[in-house]
């Protein structure tokens, strides 16, 4: 079969059980769309061939033996950014270009106990600080839709992975729109959870109070099967919250969308810098909700301004604190004959870190400093109260939040936007960690530079069933999510 990799999971998960065909030729199947065709994509850091056709033979083995898992011998690939054991992790960074993990992180042991196939570890920003993925120590991933274009950030690699067919799921990570972004950008649907909903464990921190897990891949149907997968309750991640977890495939409905009450902030869609297309598509595709029996109410989000300077002080702040366990003593990067400690620690640290992730090291420091913590961090805090509270009052009257995901489509690569002007292009984003709220991205067709534009949903707590229902309604009255890059079409 040649063309494996335009199976939906549902159809890869038939396929299987009837064994139309096995693990071991979708695994090499897939591995060798990788060989072929990821050298233009750059999609991965690291290919694990070996252990995936091992995982492959295992999940055969497990097919004929009787009842295996739904996803049992499905391939994927994960963000460099969850452990692996005995694989490299890099967290996109030269600090970690050797780390080789002791132990999983719990979302790569889920998925191995389902039976999924690891292709491989997929490329991001460095510890997943950007939008564009550029910041990675492995260099720039390419925009299957326009090679020459980023795929987005942080989770750009799983994004790109996906969308050129290399891998038919991936795993991501959002702290301030690291899957929503990435998923807009590429033309897929892509579900950032509630916080709490996907373990951290063995998920490198960035910003411990925003990051979270989370699944990328074709269709909001292919994203619920994942989910099933990573979802739930860990002892080892105390922030993680034991709450019955939904059947997020049995639930996905054709009735979410009939009596819908979408909310339109009308802050959104005033916001300076929004592209004129990316706002036609995304109102098309409200009015094809509405058609669909969902009726749009206009809803006031009056802390919109104060987004984005509230996360680049929490993010950065949190983050200065995570990354000063990269010192060069116990693992990672270490600088050449080091004279004294202090020269260990401040070598190691400026040569190991790239710009972006020094600037955050940097602001993070200065927020949290004596003297400046109550005038920035914790007047940050404060506000992300009040943008907390801004969306509950919303939700006394909407049942989910409709935005863009970005406010344009994706970048040239090697545009070099200043930071500022990068950060600004996550005003869509961020609110939803500082929040807490789970919230998908869905592609709804593509701007006139023939590039992908996605509508972001925002959900109250818990309400990722509903998400997907809603999303998986519209991909079954539309066929945005069916379209494919041309490099997906490759034949390997
Ligand atoms: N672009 C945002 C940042 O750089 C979000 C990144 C993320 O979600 N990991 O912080």
């Amino acid at each position: 079969m040649t063309d494996l990799h335009r199976l939906s999971i549902r159809e890869l998960s038939e396929g299987l059980k009837q064994a139309q065909f096995s693990s071991r030729e979708l695994t090499e199947h897939y591995l060798k769309r990788i060989a072929q065709i990821d050298p233009k994509v750059k999609s991965y850091v690291t290919v694990t061939a070996e252990q995936a056709l091992a995982e492959a033979d295992a999940a055969d083995a497990a097919l004929k033996s009787g009842n295996p898992h739904a996803l049992a011998g499905i391939p994927l690939a994960h963000k460099d950014i969850f452990c692996t054991q005995g694989i490299k992790t890099t967290a996109g960074s030269k600090m970690l270009d050797n780390f080789i993990s002791p132990y999983d992180a719990t979302v790569v042991a889920k998925a191995k106990a389902a039976g999924l196939v690891t292709l491989g570890k997929v490329n991001m920003d460095e510890f997943a600080m950007g939008s564009t993925s550029e910041s990675s120590y492995f260099g720039a991933t390419g925009n299957p839709w326009a090679l020459d274009h980023v795929p987005g950030g942080s989770s750009g690699g799983s994004a790109a992975a996906v969308a050129a067919d290399l891998a038919p799921i991936a795993t991501g990570t959002d702290t301030g729109g690291s899957i929503r972004q990435p998923a807009s950008f590429c033309g897929l649907t892509g579900l950032k959870p509630t916080y709490g909903r996907v373990s951290r464990f063995g998920m490198i921190a960035y910003a411990s109070s925003l990051d979270q897990g989370g699944p990328m891949a074709r269709s909001a149907e292919d994203c619920a099967y994942l989910m099933n997968v990573i979802a739930g309750h860990d002892a080892k991640d105390s922030t993680s919250i034991n709450k019955e977890v939904d059947d997020y495939v049995a639930n996905l409905n054709d009735t979410a969308v009939k009596g819908l009450r979408i909310g339109i902030p009308k802050q959104y869609f005033n916001v300076a810098g929004l592209d004129a297309d990316v706002k036609a598509r995304v109102e098309e595709s409200l009015k094809k909700l509405e058609e669909m029996g969902a009726t749009l109410v206009e809803i006031n989000l009056k802390m919109t301004e104060a987004y984005v300077p509230t996360y680049y002080l929490i993010a950065p702040a949190e983050a200065s604190s995570n990354l000063s366990r990269f010192d060069g003593v116990r693992y990672g990067y270490r600088c050449e004959n080091p004279v004294d400690l202090m020269d260990l620690y401040k070598r190691s640290r400026s040569e190991g870190f790239g710009a972006e992730v020094q600037r955050r090291i940097l602001i993070g420091t200065y927020a949290l400093s004596a003297g400046y913590y109550d005038a920035y961090y914790v007047k940050a805090q404060k506000v992300r109260r009040l943008i907390q509270q801004d969306f509950l009052k919303a939700f006394e009257n909407v049942d989910v939040i409709a935005a863009p995901s970005a406010p344009t489509t994706a970048y040239k690569i090697g545009a070099n936007l200043s930071p500022t002007e990068m950060y600004l292009g996550d005003i869509y984003t961020l609110a939803v960690n500082l929040a807490g709220l789970p919230a998908i991205n869905a592609p709804v067709g593509f701007a006139k530079d023939s590039l992908p534009v996605g509508l972001q949903l925002i959900g109250n707590y818990w309400s990722e069933s509903q998400l997907l229902s809603i999303v998986h309604q519209y991909q079954q009255n539309t066929d945005w999510h069916t379209k494919r890059a041309a490099i997906a079409e490759e034949n390997a």
